[in-house]
């Protein structure tokens, strides 16, 4: 497999980008790997990127998208920050990636036992960490179920995973509401925003539609 090229970027569309990432995938889960040459692709890429997808994922060390998706050099953008939310300069990363890079898919995904989703269900305090934490906590606040305060923690896992999903839920949400960018991009059908989740125990990537 080949890193892409401006004429192969221009051939993507929003659909095709999903259903690459899709099919990378189904050979991660399978341990087959495309044939890729990364030291050909270091030197087929010197001149210029053209990635198809932006991807915003935790930076927990079971889920790096480019394994995942059994992507290559020159493929995606990765934003990668625990907890997978967005601020100024994640919104901005992924302004740059869509509209002057000419990716045609923003990918937010979650994934299952996330430490940092976590780590906001149990009002974890540390350092900096803290502030990071509290912005999860829409997300958890948001999950209503259970009602019961001492099944609403990190002991519980089908709490944390719900909470995970609705965190991809209000991030997807924040990209619309906070870029104006990106919300015009999509409103357009130059981009589509999808969310999904990782599940940490088979290397399964399932997305929300
Ligand atoms: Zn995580």
């Amino acid at each position: 497999m080949k890193a892409h090229t401006k004429e192969t970027q221009a051939t993507m569309t929003p659909e095709k980008s999903l259903q690459y990432l899709k099919e990378g995938n189904l050979r991660f889960q399978n341990n087959l790997k495309a044939n890729r040459n990364l030291l050909e692709q270091v030197n087929d890429t010197r001149e210029g990127q053209f990635p198809f997808a932006t991807i915003l994922s935790c930076i927990d060390s079971r889920v790096s998208a480019e394994l995942v998706f059994d992507q290559g050099l020159g493929d995606i953008f990765s934003a990668r920050i625990a907890g997978n939310f967005v601020n100024e300069d994640i919104l901005g990363s992924m302004e740059f990636a869509c509209k002057l890079a000419g990716t045609k898919l923003i990918v937010v995904l979650g994934h299952t036992s996330c430490g940092a989703v976590k780590g906001a269900c149990d009002n974890a305090e540390l350092g900096n960490l803290t502030s990071m934490l509290a912005k999860i906590k829409p997300a958890v606040e948001a999950v209503t179920e259970p009602k019961d305060e001492n099944l609403r923690n990190s002991s519980n896992i089908e709490f944390v995973n719900n909470v995970a999903e609705k965190n991809v839920q209000l991030t997807i949400d924040r990209i619309l509401n906070e870029s104006e960018v990106l919300a015009d991009m999509h409103k357009n059908g130059e981009i589509m925003i999808v969310g999904a989740m990782y599940n940490i125990e088979d290397g399964a990537v399932t997305f929300f539609e």
